[in-house]
Order: C-alpha cells, then sequence, then structure tokens
C-alpha cells in the first residue's frame, strides 16, 4: 500500500479495493461493479452471522422473483412516487414487446406482499417472518462509489406481518437488537439507530430508522434500516386476517434492510490502515494463517509442526490455513496483513526447537511467543482482544466526532469538522433545508431512537421553539 489513510482517505480506500482484489469497476455498465473471491468472502462472511441471527429469531428463509409486474408496482402511490425515477424497466422479450411492463425490485416490498395477501388468513398464520438475500436496482443519480453506492448492491431484507402494531413495534426493537449483535459485537462497527424525519422515510412507511455510522472522513453511512409500515401496505395489498373475535383486520408490517455491500465496506473503511484490511475475527475468511520460515535443510520438521498445528487449531473450529505457496516469508507477510487475516502463526526451526509458535496479531502487528500446546487457547484469546480494541477506536472515533452544537455559529463550525452535530432543532423540513444549504450539506439524520434527550430552549438554528434533539451530519 502506498498511500497512507489518514492523508488521504478516498485515494486509500481505491488502492485498498484494488491491492487487496476485492472488487472491479471496469465492467461496461456504470454503477456496476464485480466483486471478486476477496470480498464475496468477507461478504458471505456477514450474510453468515446475519442469517445466523435471524433464524435465532424465527425469521424463515425465502426467494422471490428479481422482476416485478407494474401492476403490482404501482398499487402502493407513495411507494412509487418514491421509486418511480429510480426503476429499471424491462418491456422487451427477444422481439416482442411484454405486455405487461415489469421493474428490476429496487426493494421487495411489491413482490411480497401480493403472495402475503393470499397466505394470511387467520390469526394463526401470524406472525410471518421471512427474510431474503439478493441483489435490488437502483438508477442511482448520485456519484456511485463501489460498495458504498451502486446501482446494484447486495443485502438482506426482512417482511413481517403481525396482527398488532404492538408486536411490529417490538420488531423494531428486535430488529435493532440483531443489528447490535452483528455489526457491533462480532464486526466491531459502532451505530446510531436514528428516528428519521418524516420528509426522509422510505416510501410508505409510518416510522424510518436509520443506523448510520460514521466513515473516516467524517461523513455518515446507513448500513441498515428498519421500516415500520404499520398497516399503509396491508390496506392496498389487500393482507387481512381473521382475528380470535372472528373480526377482519389488517395486518401489522415491518421491513428491514441490512446493506451487506456497504457492511462489508464499512468494516473495511473503519479498521482498515496503511497496511490493508484489518478484520474482526468473525468475519475474517481466514481467521488464522500458519506461514512456515523454512531454511534449506530443516523444511521437514517445520511443515511437520505447522501441519500438527493446523490440525489442532481446525479442529477447534477455526478457519485456518496453512500458506504453502512457494514465496518468500516476507511476502507472504505483506500478502495476509494486506487482507486483514486478524492472526498469522510463523513457524520456523525456532519454534521447532522451542516447542512454541510466535503469534502476530494484525491489528496492532505486535509479536509474541507462545507455548505451542496452548496455541488456541491463545489464538482465542487474541482473537476477542482484537475485535474489542477494534471495535473500541471505533467507538471512540463515534464519539469524539459527534459534538453538541447550541448556536447556528457553533452548528457551522461544527459542521465543518465532520461527524455527527447534535443540536435543538425545531423539526422543520425547511430548517433543515436551510441547514444543509448554509453548512455546505449536513443532513438532519433524525433522533435517537430510545433515548429520553430533550431539547431545551430554540432551535439552534432558525431559533424557533426546538421540538427535539437531531442528528446531523454530511453522508454518503
Ligand atoms: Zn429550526
Amino acid at each position: 500500500m502506498k498511500i497512507k489513510k489518514e492523508a488521504d482517505f478516498s485515494s486509500w480506500y481505491d488502492e485498498v479495493l484494488q491491492e487487496a482484489e476485492l472488487v472491479d469497476i471496469r465492467y461496461g455498465v456504470k454503477g456496476f461493479i464485480i466483486y471478486r473471491p476477496n470480498i464475496m468472502r468477507i461478504i458471505n462472511q456477514v450474510y453468515e452471522l446475519y442469517d445466523k441471527e435471524l433464524e435465532k429469531t424465527d425469521h424463515s428463509p425465502c426467494q422471490f422473483p428479481v422482476v416485478i409486474p407494474l401492476s403490482y408496482f404501482k398499487k402502493e402511490s407513495v411507494h412509487v412516487k418514491g421509486f418511480e425515477d429510480e426503476v429499471f424497466w424491462v418491456t422487451k422479450a427477444g422481439s416482442h414487446e411484454l405486455e405487461e411492463p415489469m421493474i428490476l425490485r429496487p426493494t421487495s416490498e411489491t413482490a411480497i406482499y401480493p403472495m402475503y395477501s393470499l397466505w394470511i388468513r387467520t390469526y394463526r398464520d401470524l406472525p410471518i417472518k421471512y427474510y431474503q438475500t439478493g441483489s435490488v436496482y437502483r438508477y442511482e443519480t448520485r456519484a456511485t462509489r463501489p460498495l458504498l453506492r451502486g446501482r446494484e448492491f447486495l443485502w438482506i431484507e426482512t417482511h413481517n406481518v403481525y396482527s398488532s402494531i404492538e408486536d411490529a413495534r417490538e420488531q423494531v426493537k428486535q430488529d435493532m437488537n440483531i443489528a447490535k449483535e452483528v455489526l457491533y459485537e462480532k464486526c466491531g462497527i459502532p451505530f446510531l439507530m436514528l428516528d428519521r424525519p418524516e420528509w426522509d422515510r422510505f416510501a410508505g412507511a409510518q416510522r424510518t430508522y436509520g443506523f448510520d455510522t460514521l466513515l473516516p472522513d467524517g461523513k455518515a453511512i446507513q448500513i441498515v434500516t428498519t421500516h415500520l409500515l404499520g398497516d399503509n401496505f396491508s390496506k392496498v395489498f389487500d393482507i387481512q386476517f381473521e382475528d380470535k373475535d372472528g373480526t377482519k383486520k389488517l395486518g401489522q408490517q415491518t421491513c428491514c434492510g441490512p446493506g451487506i455491500s456497504r457492511i462489508a465496506a464499512s468494516v473495511i473503511c473503519i479498521h482498515g490502515d496503511d497496511y490493508g484490511l484489518v478484520l474482526p475475527f468473525d468475519m475474517a475468511p481466514v481467521q488464522v494463517v500458519i506461514v512456515p520460515i523454512v531454511f534449506k535443510g530443516e523444511e521437514k520438521l517445520v511443515m511437520e509442526k505447522c501441519t500438527d498445528i493446523k490440525r489442532t487449531i481446525e479442529q477447534s473450529g477455526i478457519r485456518v490455513k496453512l500458506d504453502e505457496r512457494d514465496m518468500s516469508a516476507g511476502a507472504k507477510f505483506y500478502y495476509w496483513e494486506l487482507m486483514g487475516t486478524p492472526i498469522r502463526v510463523e513457524i520456523g526451526p525456532k519454534e521447532v526447537q522451542n516447542h512454541s509458535v510466535t503469534i502476530f496479531r494484525r491489528d496492532n502487528r505486535s509479536r509474541e511467543s507462545f507455548e505451542d500446546k496452548n496455541a488456541v487457547v491463545t489464538i482465542l484469546r487474541i482473537a476477542s482482544s482484537v475485535l474489542s480494541s477494534l471495535r473500541k477506536n471505533a467507538e471512540d472515533y463515534v464519539n469524539k466526532n459527534t459534538r453538541n452544537a447550541k448556536t447556528k455559529e457553533e452548528l457551522l463550525s461544527n459542521a465543518e469538522k465532520g461527524g455527527f452535530v447534535k443540536f435543538n432543532f425545531c423539526g422543520k423540513e425547511e430548517c433543515a433545508d436551510e441547514i444543509k444549504s448554509g453548512t455546505g450539506g449536513i443532513e438532519v439524520r433524525g433522533t435517537l431512537f430510545g433515548s429520553d434527550e430533550k431539547p431545551k430552549g430554540k432551535c439552534a438554528w432558525c431559533g424557533k421553539a426546538a421540538t427535539e434533539v437531531a442528528y446531523a451530519a454530511k453522508s454518503y
């Protein structure tokens, strides 16, 4: 790596994507990229972590078509309005014009809910908690950026139906807990769950909650959204059920979309350093790499020990690789550091003789020798220390870059510094528009979910009565 992250984050990001062979941006359609094996392996780990939590919380997998017929798509008018400028159309097959045009899904509410209408009959059919993984398509007009903003991106979407709005609200909390478990606990990514202002809600939702984290350039990025749809969609898609008392009621819905491409990008950006990726243990496709340090005449003993240690590590369920490539140890070190492999075990003649292993941890690049019989315990201990240290650094960064602003002047100066600006806000869209144009682009991202932060006094920008404590930031 040539570019220092701190000196030029944006170019550093481009370099790491290329050097670590994560994506290729040379495909012939703007906003569409190739996910190469090195990023797909990381992404598959994120999927696996999410799937596990979704299964634990009684979600079931499903897969709906990527095309949505126009008649489905146009049913919910607010939803159509929100997405019509962003959809890709399929109007022709071979030389025939299609009788009914279709769109490529920008999100799947209108694909899934007509089927829910057929499947749900009585309260016994509820709740329905389904999720699907795959890609969605949006004709982005803003500048695209690999993994951060594209016209095709990978995500998971959950679509739940409940018999009461209270249960639907509980689901929103569960979505938060799932995100905490995956993003914060396993990936070391802190986030703020923000109740988006009315004008920034998902088209057709009663409430939208965005899960924002901060990238090293101080810009916020939404990595998950969850929406309380209430009965907005069930009304138009006729998702009704017969309740216990025999009356017909509308289903109460939620949906949630963890952006898998963006989660992977956040991990790259937040934890990465001047040597490349730095992956938390749970996300790493290879968690431990063993690099033999071989000298002429001593290859056999070293390789035997490497194989032994590999077997031991493997048996404990850790993803381990023995790098037997015909390359210098130095070149292998460079490669695995670039790939962000959390732990490297080095074994040479010295380690054979001393019944030891040398362990290198990627995050702080320190190296220490341990008794080889304790290898697995040591690895697990270091793995957890790597994660907590990455998480703490990320959290410190968010805390340090969340600044209060009491006045217009403070709003202006803190907006300049980047990160989140927290301030008393009047809750008006016109004021948010003025803040955006007046500060060079910070957007009101919403109020903190579940917090009892109360505004005191006046809106920091316009001086009218404040109704909430809002967070604003420049964003991706
Ligand atoms: Zn105001």
